[in-house]
């Protein structure tokens, strides 16, 4: 649907009420695969990371990973869940050439996880608790590159090639049960609830939740309900959506969309659709097949999970802080207004400021670094910040600039000097000599200077126009390459025009 004949959303939200429901998959960050020896690593060489189990060849024979299960039990606990005494792995049969094996293997009626809850919220301060209904274990797809076609779609490709690497790839898939009472909130509910899961499997460690390599993926399920009727609307699934603003984006859209469709008089389709980041709107993909058409069985070949309560207990003692509640603590500990908070954790610097401060920086300097000239310096360079310095390196450069050997101008080239691991930022200053000149006798000798070469200046803040004095200021700041204090600078200044004020010098 082209954007123009969406609905108005708030014409939308006035006649229909959106239920939502999310089914999010987390790529786990074990060493190797779910149920092969094969490595688990982002940006190998196609079909590198293979063997007969992962690519379904006969004899392959798959074994559970211990460190995915263990982390989909963190994951569940962290999301509230219970763990279940017993969980079976079944296969879900489908064909498509990114799974070679004819098969996912998931898990269907017994997930490891089941019956948990979220509480999430939103810039205005509502609090929406999510009711999750489960969270299952399952492998990932292979990857279909489709070549030759517009946009990498497989629509008009010449051909495609697969890359086996992710197959077998530990996934927990997160589903919450229908999220109603959404109203206007509905696209925002979405990008919130989809942080807020990457924010806690980040805590625990489990993925390295890069949304950009795809480690947490988003699908997003939306159906408009009419306003006073009690019956659900057919329901769309849009799948893949892989940034947090194309969450928000996406279900906003479907909104628009199905609400234009409803009153128009048409129906809604149940299918999966593809979020076009591009566009910013959502195509037809396949009709959605109830779970009959997989014919989910056992598999005949794993053996039930079945964790201990002794285990799972040793593992909820492991779980970190929630994310949220941390969140809180450290904005009143470093008594930032939102604003300021908000920016940290929008650059997703909330561990480098907490190591920096704790190296004994204030937060307010920490702060005013690593979203300022360090973030900048990140960007250009198109890596992290936090790949970019240490908070330790972060720490040293404040306390230069707090005991007053570097001003900001200066500790912004010690900065460049460390980045290009010239050392700590003391070697910098040292090897770059780049300190503050505090010694009165050099700035004297240029104060001097200065002045015997501006006489007229010289007269006019004698005769009390002390605002000319900027002119030799600049001058003696020129003279010291930048690298003297200003303020020090223009209270010399005067008193070598004899016009210090009584008291004021020594
Ligand atoms: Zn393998």
């Amino acid at each position: 649907m082209a954007k123009a004949d969406l609905m108005d959303y708030d014409k939308a939200l006035e006649l229909f009420e959106p239920v939502l429901g999310f089914e999010v998959h987390v790529e786990l960050n074990t060493k190797t695969k779910m149920f092969c020896g094969c490595a688990n690593e982002f940006g190998s060489g196609a079909n590198t990371n293979t063997c007969p189990t992962c690519l379904g060849l006969p004899g392959g024979l798959p074994q559970v990973n211990r460190q995915a299960i263990e982390s989909s039990i963190r994951l569940g606990l962290a999301l509230g869940c219970e763990i279940a005494e017993t969980s079976r792995f079944a296969r879900k049969n489908y064909f498509y050439p990114d799974t070679a094996k004819n098969f996912q293997t998931s898990q269907y009626d017994e997930p490891i996880a089941f019956n948990g809850q979220l509480t999430i919220e939103l810039e205005s301060g509502r609090q929406v608790t999510v009711d999750i209904e489960r969270a299952h274990m399952e492998d990932d797809a292979g990857k279909l590159t489709h070549m030759g076609g517009a946009a990498g779609r497989i629509q008009g490709a010449d051909y495609s090639l697969v890359d086996y690497n992710r197959g077998g790839v530990p996934l927990v898939e997160i589903v919450t049960q229908m999220i109603e009472g959404a109203e206007a909130d509905a696209p925002e509910i979405g990008k919130t609830y989809v942080a807020a899961i990457r924010e806690i499997v980040k805590a625990l460690g489990v993925s390295n939740a890069r949304m950009e390599e795809g480690n947490v993926r988003c699908d997003a399920n939306v159906s408009l309900r009419p306003r006073g009727s009690n019956i659900l609307g057919t329901r769309t699934e849009t799948k893949n959506v892989n940034s947090l603003r194309s969450v928000e984006r996406a279900v906003r859209y479907e909104i628009q969309r199905q609400a234009a469709l409803l009153t128009a008089g048409g129906t809604i389709t149940q299918e999966t659709r593809h979020w076009h980041e591009d566009t910013g709107v959502t195509s037809a993909g396949r009709p959605k097949s109830d779970a009959d058409d997989y014919r989910y069985f056992p598999e005949p070949d794993l053996v039930p999970v079945a964790p201990s309560r002794a285990w799972v207990e040793e593992l909820r003692a492991t779980l970190p802080e929630p994310p949220a509640a941390r969140r809180k603590r450290l904005q009143a500990d470093w008594g930032f207004v939102n604003l300021e908070f908000q920016d940290v954790v929008n650059s997703d610097l909330l561990d480098v400021m907490e190591a920096t401060i704790a190296a004994g920086a204030p937060a307010q300097a920490a702060r005013k670094w690593w979203t300022g000239e360090v973030a900048r310096l990140a960007n250009a360079a198109g890596i992290s910040a936090d790949t970019l310095v240490t908070p330790a390196q972060v720490a040293a450069l404040i306390e230069l600039i707090t005991d007053g050997t570097l001003t900001d101008r200066l500790a912004r080239q010690v900065l460049e000097g460390v980045i290009a691991g010239e050392g700590t930022p003391s070697e910098v200053v040292a090897s770059r000599g780049l300190a503050v000149v505090s010694d009165d006798g050099a700035l004297i000798a240029a104060i001097d200077d200065a002045l015997a070469s501006q006489p007229d200046v010289l007269a006019k803040i004698r005769d009390g126009k002390v605002q000319a004095a900027g002119a030799v200021i600049g001058a003696v700041m020129k003279a010291m390459r930048g690298q003297a204090d200003a303020a020090r600078v223009r209270e010399l200044v005067l008193e070598r025009a004899g016009t210090a004020e009584p008291g004021s010098a020594d």
